[in-house]
């Protein structure tokens, strides 16, 4: 198809890639298919995660503006807003998370990390990012220094590249998967994946295990959508292009039951660590789908680990 090339695209060095691809055989054995796991725990910055690919994007547009600082947003415990420190201290910028004053606030976990760090970390009560994003500009201007605003999530068009990205280095690493399964929190990872899969894993079905309780069916199309636009990709999306299944529990960050199950599951069989808030609930949903009958024997089925160690120490 005619489009940009992925590559022509401005873009830092944080992260150590193609991340492996790894046959989970202990797992396998016990749901009677193939089930592999896509690294993006092991992306090299921080303790790892899917944060890093977006931020390779992300960033190099904020230093291509000058930035000084960056902000960015999530709950007490983000993974995004952590990594998101820790790439702006590596390439000489200065990080100001703006974080909601939900769920863990203790520094435990990310908030421990981004202590380590020397971040400076502004707890916010509201639930609205409208407020947030008022007050980063507030502060901006304030202190008189150019500054970028990375939305919740890194999950903007540009972000989400970084996920049509990992789609197009899974189909060079040789093995061909029916099914492509990751957590989705604020859409990015799995719009780029749908994308991606679109344009270079034909055959691939992605689904999205959504652990947030946002209308992902509105949100998943428009970000293809913006970043098949950044891409100048002539391609129809619809919603036959992606599945999305509900995996959230009690609630955003809380930790489910089904999900923790999953959690301690990988951990036993494979000592590989799902966290509680993204991977163990969207591992969940995969298992949910081999008790359905989703995956026939001879199916090769690959879960992203996004990462979120972060949140292994805090959260649950
Ligand atoms: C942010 C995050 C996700 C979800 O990715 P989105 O692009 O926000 O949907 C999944 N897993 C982990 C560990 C995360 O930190």
């Amino acid at each position: 198809m005619d489009m940009k090339d992925l590559n022509q695209f401005p873009r830092v060095s944080l992260g150590v890639f193609p991340t492996p691809i790894q046959r989970l055989n202990n797992i396998s054995q016990l749901l009677h298919t193939n089930i592999y796991v896509k690294r993006d725990d092991l992306t090299g910055l921080g303790l790892g995660g899917n944060k890093t690919r977006k931020l390779e994007f992300l960033l190099a547009d904020a230093k291509n503006r000058g930035a000084e600082i960056v902000f960015t947003t999530g709950g007490a415990q983000s993974n995004h807003a952590m990594l998101s420190a820790a790439a702006a201290n590596r390439l000489g910028m200065k990080a100001v998370l703006i974080l909601k004053q939900r769920g863990v606030t203790e520094i435990r976990g990310n908030r421990f990390l981004e202590s380590l760090m020397g971040t400076e970390v502004i707890l916010m009560d509201t639930d609205d990012y409208a407020d947030i994003y008022a007050e980063m500009d507030r502060i901006g201007s304030a202190r008189g220094l150019v500054y970028y605003k990375i939305p919740c999530g890194g999950s903007n068009a540009l972000g989400t590249l970084g996920y049509v990205d990992c789609a197009r280095e899974i189909s060079r690493q040789g093995i061909f998967f029916d099914h492509l399964i990751c957590a989705e929190g604020s859409g990015g990872t799995m719009a780029g994946l749908a994308l991606g899969g679109k344009l270079f894993l034909p055959g691939t079905k992605v689904y999205g295990m959504m652990v947030d309780s946002d209308p992902f069916e509105e949100i998943t199309p428009r970000l293809m959508r913006e970043a098949a636009d950044l891409l100048e990709a002539d391609i129809g999306i619809s919603d036959r292009d992606y599945s999305l299944r509900d995996m959230c529990g009690p609630g955003y960050a809380i930790p489910s039951d089904e999900g923790n199950a999953a959690v301690r599951l990988v951990a036993e069989k494979e000592g590989m660590f799902l966290d509680p808030v993204y991977t163990g609930k969207a591992f969940a949903g995969l298992l949910k789908m081999a008790e359905e009958g989703a995956f026939r024997e001879s199916d090769r089925v690959l879960f992203l680990h996004s990462g979120g160690a972060g949140g292994l120490f805090a959260v649950g």
